[in-house]
C-alpha cells in the first residue's frame, strides 16, 4: 500500500512526464507555423486541446500510447486504485513504481506474461 507521499511524488512524475511530450508536441507545433500564431502557450492549460484533431494529428503513436499510459495512471491514483497488479491485485513495490510509474503489473506477472508472449525470434517453426 502506498502513502501519501509517494502517492503524490509518483503523481509528479507522471505529470513530468506528460508535461515533456506536451512540450515537445508545442516545439512542434511552433516549427511548423500551421496554427496562424496561435497561443501555443496555453497549451498546458488548454484542457480542449488534447481533444482537438490538430493535437492528435501532431502526435506519433508512441506519444499517443505513452500518454494514455500517464492518463490512466493518473486515473487510477484519482480513484485510489493506483501501484495494483492487474493480475494477482498484490501491491506493486513502489520503488517498481518511481521507476516506471505506469507499471500495471508487479514483476513476476510481468515476467510471466513476457516468457508468454515473448517467444524467441529465432526459433522457428518448419512447415514440411
Ligand atoms: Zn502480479
Amino acid at each position: 500500500m502506498l502513502r501519501k507521499n509517494e502517492l503524490l511524488e509518483i503523481k509528479e512524475i507522471l505529470v513530468e512526464m506528460k508535461r515533456e511530450i506536451l512540450q515537445n508536441l508545442d516545439e512542434r507545433i511552433k516549427s511548423n507555423d500551421m496554427s496562424e500564431q496561435r497561443e501555443i502557450g496555453d497549451i498546458f492549460d488548454d484542457a480542449d486541446l488534447e481533444q482537438s484533431r490538430e493535437f492528435n494529428l501532431l502526435l506519433t503513436t508512441r506519444e499517443r500510447q505513452k500518454l494514455d499510459q500517464i492518463e490512466s495512471a493518473l486515473a487510477k491514483i484519482e480513484q485510489g486504485e493506483y501501484g495494483y497488479c492487474e493480475d494477482c491485485e498484490e501491491s506493486i513495490p513502489v520503488g517498481r513504481l518511481k521507476v516506471m510509474p505506469f507499471a500495471t503489473l508487479c514483476v513476476k506477472c510481468k515476467s510471466e506474461r513476457e516468457s508468454l508472449e515473448g517467444t524467441p525470434s529465432v526459433y522457428i517453426e518448419e512447415k514440411g
